[in-house]
C-alpha cells in the first residue's frame, strides 16, 4: 500500500531522461515507483495531476532565508516552499558569528530543506538593509571600494564550516572589496569547499574561481561605478575570460535579484551560447513582491528566453542537486530518492515579465505551483 499516488501527470525528470506520462508512488517519505500505470486502489491518498507537470522538488541555489536573523531575509516556508521550492541554498546571509541562530531558529525549524553558503565576512550581510550615507558614511566609502574595512576571521570561518558540514556547502563573497574573494579562495583551498562569487570586479574576480565554484548574477547589466561584471563587452560579445571560466568548470548561476537580471544581456548572451547551469532567484524582501516573486516566475522568464521546459527543469532540479553534492537523494524522482515533488501547471495567457532595469517582456506561458510534497507530505 502506497502512502500517496500521483496519477496522470507529465513527469519531467532530466536525471532519468524522463519526459512522459507516468504515475509516481510514494511510501515512507521516499519515491517507491515511477511507472506508466499504477493501480489507484494501492494508495491511501491520491492526486490527479492530469494536464500538470510533475517534477523533482525545485531547488533554488541562491536566496536569502535567515529569517529574523538577518533583516534582508524572507520566511523560507512561505516564500519558497509554498512556491514549489523544497530545497534552498542561502547565499551568504550569515557569517561565522551569526550562523548559529540561523541554524537553530531557521534551518532546524523549517519544513523546507536549507543549505547555506557561509559569508566570508564574519557578520554576513548584517548591514545590507541599513545602508545610507547619513547613517553610515564610512561604510558607503568602503562600498565604493576606496578602502577595505572587511571584518573577516579565516580560522573562525573554517571552524564553523567544519562543525556544520551537513548544512554549509561553501563560502560566499559578495558586495564588498575583492580582497574578500581572495580570502574566500584561501578558505576554500584549505578545506576544499566551493566558492559562490558575485559577478563583479571582472575580469580580476574570475581568476579566483575554478571547477565547481559558482558565479552568480550571470545576466547582470554593466555598471562601472558599482563594478558589476557584464558578461558582454561594449560590442555585445562574450568576454574571453568568461569562456575560460566555463572551460575550467565554473558553474553559471542566474541569481535574478533586485538589480542583477537584464533582458537585453540575457537575450544576447543566450544567443551567443551562454546558458545558465542553474536558475535561481536571489530572493530577499526587496524583490519578493516583484520583479522576482518566486522561482516558478523566474523559470517562466527562461521559457520566454527560448530554453526548453526540460532544460529549465534541469537547471532547477538535477543541476543544483549536483552542485549541492546531493544528486540521487534529491533532484530526481527515481525510486529511493527523497519524496520531494513539485506539481506545476503551465498556464497560457498574457503575462508581463519585468527585469531589474524596469524593462518588460510579454510571455504567453507561465509556470505555477499547484501542489508541493516535501518528504512525502503534502504542503499545498
Ligand atoms: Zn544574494
Amino acid at each position: 500500500m502506497y502512502d500517496l499516488l500521483i496519477k496522470n501527470g507529465l513527469v519531467v525528470d532530466p536525471y532519468q531522461g524522463l519526459c512522459e506520462k507516468r504515475d509516481v508512488a510514494i511510501s515512507k517519505g521516499k519515491i517507491e515507483a515511477v511507472e506508466s500505470n499504477i493501480a489507484s486502489d494501492n494508495a491511501r491518498k491520491k492526486i490527479d495531476a492530469k494536464d500538470m507537470i510533475v517534477v523533482p522538488g525545485l531547488i533554488d541555489l541562491h536566496a536569502h532565508v535567515s529569517y529574523n536573523v538577518i533583516s534582508l531575509s524572507v520566511e523560507p516556508d512561505q516564500a519558497c516552499l509554498k512556491k514549489g521550492v523544497t530545497t534552498v541554498l542561502d547565499a551568504g546571509s550569515t557569517g561565522h558569528l551569526n550562523f548559529t541562530p540561523f541554524k537553530k531558529y531557521v534551518i532546524e525549524n523549517s519544513r523546507i530543506r536549507i543549505f547555506a553558503m557561509l559569508n566570508i565576512e564574519s557578520l554576513g550581510m548584517i548591514e545590507f538593509m541599513h545602508r545610507s550615507s547619513e547613517r553610515w558614511p564610512e561604510l558607503l566609502t568602503c562600498l565604493n571600494g576606496i578602502f577595505t574595512p572587511l571584518f573577516v576571521n579565516i580560522d573562525e570561518t573554517i571552524k564553523v564550516i567544519k562543525e556544520n558540514r551537513e548544512h554549509i556547502l561553501g563560502i560566499k563573497w559578495a558586495h564588498h572589496h575583492i580582497t574578500g574573494l581572495e580570502l574566500a579562495r584561501k578558505v576554500a583551498d584549505r578545506i576544499e569547499c566551493p566558492i559562490m562569487a558575485e559577478n563583479r570586479h571582472i575580469p580580476e574576480s574570475l581568476k579566483y574561481l575554478g571547477k565547481g565554484d559558482i558565479l552568480t548574477h550571470l545576466y547582470i547589466h554593466r555598471d562601472k561605478e558599482k563594478n558589476y561584471g557584464c558578461i558582454l563587452d561594449d560590442d555585445m560579445k562574450v568576454l574571453p575570460e568568461y569562456i575560460e571560466a566555463i572551460k575550467r568548470g565554473v558553474i553559471l548561476d542566474v541569481g535574478h535579484g533586485k538589480g542583477s537580471f537584464s533582458w537585453k544581456i540575457a537575450e544576447k548572451a543566450i544567443k551567443e551560447g551562454i546558458k545558465p547551469d542553474t536558475i535561481s532567484t536571489d530572493l530577499w524582501i526587496g524583490n519578493v513582491n516583484g520583479p522576482v516573486y518566486d522561482l516558478p516566475t523566474t523559470m517562466s522568464k527562461f521559457l520566454l528566453l527560448g530554453m526548453s521546459l526540460e532544460d529549465v527543469i534541469k537547471a532547477t532540479t538535477t543541476k543544483p542537486a549536483e552542485v549541492l553534492g546531493k544528486l540521487g537523494e534529491i533532484g530526481t524522482l527515481k525510486p529511493e530518492a527523497c519524496a520531494d515533488i513539485t506539481i506545476l501547471k503551465l498556464t497560457e495567457g498574457k503575462y508581463v515579465f519585468e527585469d531589474t532595469m524596469g524593462e518588460k517582456r510579454i510571455g504567453d506561458k507561465k509556470l505555477e505551483p499547484v501542489h508541493v510534497i516535501r518528504k512525502g507530505l503534502k504542503i499545498i
